[in-house]
């Protein structure tokens, strides 16, 4: 059982504390008692304390339940002790509210308590305002960054504070339950990831689930409730491996260890259908790291193993600490059982991650298992694991609160696995699960489904809606890839290789594109565009563009070289744009992201620092596509929008409809770049196109 699960009993236990005994207080005995299981010696005085102050701070004040409010700070400090988290934690956990939502300041905290509590509690202060204080999300999480950078302490105590807010959420409204949930999601849950406090982020994952998916929660709870009523055969397998282990004299505890609702909802997805020994895994704890592979060496030999489902975490830890062995062995009746190995003391970091680390700031080595810790790398400074370091050292360099707060969430993301589900239209088999990463397109999708014949993808739906390939998809999305006709000379674009997050896209993309005739590459992108509307009043082609007027940007250190904006990805200010010099001494301004500065750079060609004039109110050049339904005038319409905008066409291409779906490309002439994002909201608004987007090639 977790030790968060045994939790919920205990916090209304807590507050029934029979007599004092000691000195005391009743209501701090479950926490006394779980601090104790961990850190034996513990001096319980400044916990005692801390209790009597915060509960005369919080007296007459209520939970939104009715319960009073000194419930809230006992639960969040027992959850916390629970997990092993030392006497410091413990003591400004339990005033976590008090400078917040009572008379008592910092000073009075600092006095009675010293400078690491009030530390501690300000931290948590600070992040309170994530939560309900929606005014400028991104600058308050930067800040909160800033107080867990000092000491992520304060994060577990946050962790712990919306843990136990989570639980009790039923009694806000429902939209405030959502709001709530998804930063729970979207920025909790994966910091708990990050920290290794896998306790805190299975409960806080299945309580989020609850909330935004109740459907799929309530059926994955009838399928876990139908489950428990029969014996569950994972008992007959561990006996099984009791068996073998005692006769190979390795000593060892063999646990099973249920998943938890998300994990069965995943795991349901992933396989179709649960047979009665996916609901739980193998847990099997040992004393020493070498035991750990002595009882992988006896399962793989005395049981079938899986070999692509052995994993080492112990040669390479994760990055947030954890540790184990995962494998999988199918017994002589073929029934298959997942298989977790670790130490005790891997598995206690494994659950509480950094909570479990003991006093950062204690350097005697005297905190119990944890002196062997110090030699390497990420876990030497428990405060300020490396991840957080690089958080830290970009938000000293993001330009400005939205641009951290976008990278926070991609890093974030970063080892974050999503499951879609896609199915072909007019298909007959069944809808199948991918398992790509976060950040994942369409185009991932495309050809994590058909391998190299994602080329023929030519649009998608994303939950029922039409949409570019472009589109990241997010965990749980149903997507239906458009593909073109078998032997079709279809083929994907080069800008395909900007939404490509999977290894395996980019290899077929880059493979089919280097393998197509010269330039230009988008092209060849089949069936043929058809052209219209040709330049009406300019001249084709005009080789001086761009070098007839003074240039719209100019070459850092060679201002006297002009320069000269690409025709491939028609940059346009403020892109940001990176320069190549080219024959003749002109540099050629290409976007950040153009496919050929990716050809150039690979090449070796030495890129040249480019920037935008500041009095560019330049006629620029823009390239742009827009995707729409097909319906009679839309043509018209569209030009329409544009010359209304100001804006000359100068080419024109429309891809035969597909699929209900026109694609139009227009390179265009701006008299002034800065106009270009309402010409782009315009054309959206012409009924039935569904985005317009910069392309990465012009119109042929
Ligand atoms: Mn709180």
């Amino acid at each position: 059982m977790s030790a968060v699960r045994s939790l919920r009993k205990l916090g209304r236990a807590a507050l029934l504390g029979t007599a004092p005994r000691g000195g005391l207080p009743n209501a701090l005995e479950h926490v006394a008692q779980a601090h104790r299981r961990h850190h034996p010696g513990a001096d319980l005085d400044a916990l005692s304390r801390a209790y009597v102050l915060a509960e005369s701070s919080h007296r007459g004040q209520m939970r939104k339940s009715g319960e009073p409010y000194i419930t809230h700070p006992l639960a969040v400090t027992l959850i916390l002790a629970e997990l092993g988290a030392e006497t410091t934690t413990l003591t400004a956990s339990l005033l976590h509210d008090t400078v917040e939502d009572t008379e008592l300041t910092l000073d009075q905290v600092r006095a009675e308590f010293g400078e690491e509590v009030a530390y501690l509690v300000d931290g948590v202060t600070k992040l309170e305002k994530v939560d309900y204080g929606a005014a400028a999300e991104s600058e308050t999480f930067r800040k909160m960054l800033l107080a867990t950078g000092n000491d992520v302490r304060v994060m577990s105590i946050k962790l712990a504070d919306r843990l136990h807010n989570m639980r009790t959420l039923g009694v806000m409204r429902p939209e405030k339950q959502a709001r709530i949930a998804k930063v729970t999601r979207d920025v909790l849950i994966p910091l708990a990831e990050r920290l290794g406090v896998q306790a805190l982020k299975t409960e806080l994952e299945d309580l989020v689930f609850e909330i935004l998916h109740p459907e799929e929660h309530r059926r994955t709870d009838v399928l876990i409730r139908a489950h428990r009523e029969a014996p569950d055969p994972l008992e007959e397998l561990a006996e099984a491996v009791r068996g073998v282990l005692r006769e190979a004299r390795v000593g060892a505890e063999v646990l099973i260890r249920p998943r938890h609702h998300l994990s069965v909802h995943r795991y349901r997805l992933k396989r179709g259908q649960l047979g009665p020994c996916d609901f739980g895994r193998l847990l099997i704890l040992v004393g020493e790291e070498a035991d750990c592979y002595a009882v992988l060496g006896e399962l793989h030999t005395c049981f079938t193993p899986l070999i692509s489902e052995f994993k080492d975490f112990i040669a390479v830890p994760k990055f947030n600490l954890y540790q184990s062995l995962h494998t999988a062995f199918a017994d002589s009746s073929g029934r298959v059982a997942e298989v977790l190995v670790r130490t005790h003391r891997m598995h206690r970091v494994a659950e509480a991650g950094v909570i479990a680390l003991g006093d950062p700031h204690r350097t005697d080595g005297a905190d119990d298992a944890e002196a062997d810790r110090d030699t390497d790398g990420e876990r030497a400074d428990p405060t300020r694991p490396g991840w957080l370091s690089r958080l830290l050292e970009w938000q000293s360099h993001a330009p400005d609160p939205d641009t951290f707060w976008a990278e926070l969430r991609d890093d974030l993301a970063q080892d974050r696995e999503i499951t879609v589900f896609v199915a072909e239209p007019g298909s007959t088999a069944d809808s199948a699960t991918l398992h790509l990463p976060a950040g994942a397109t369409c185009v991932d999708a495309a050809y994590a489904r058909h391998g190299a014949d994602g080329h023929r993808c030519v649009g998608a739906r994303v939950d029922g809606r039409l949409t570019t390939l472009a589109t990241v998809l997010r965990d749980g999305d149903a997507v239906q890839l458009l593909m073109a006709a078998e032997g079709g000379a279809s083929g994907p674009s080069p800008d395909w290789l900007e939404h490509a997050r999977t290894p395996a896209a980019r290899l077929a993309i880059r493979r089919w594109l280097e393998a197509q005739p010269e330039e230009p590459a988008g092209g060849t992108r089949a069936p043929e565009p058809q052209a219209v509307e040709p330049a009406a009043d300019e001249p084709p082609r005009d080789d001086r563009e761009g070098a007839r007027t003074e240039s719209a940007a100019v070459a850092e250190g060679l201002p006297e070289r002009p320069v000269r904006l690409a025709r491939c990805c028609t940059p346009v200010p403020p892109d940001p744009v990176i320069g190549f010099a080219v024959r003749g001494g002109a540099v050629t301004a290409h976007r950040d992201g153009c496919a050929s500065v990716a050809r150039m750079a690979a090449s070796g060609r030495d890129p040249v620092p480019v920037r935008w004039r500041a009095s560019a109110r330049a006629s620029c050049r823009v390239t742009l596509r827009a995707e729409a339904f097909g319906r009679p005038h839309l043509l018209a319409d569209l030009t329409e929008t544009i010359a209304v905008q100001g804006a000359a066409v100068l080419y024109a291409a429309v891809e035969p409809p597909r699929q209900q779906r026109v694609r139009h490309t227009y390179t265009l002439r701006l008299e002034d770049a800065a106009e270009l994002p309402a010409l782009m909201r315009a054309m959206r608004e012409v009924p039935g196109v569904y985005d317009v987007i910069r392309a990465a090639q012009p119109a042929l």
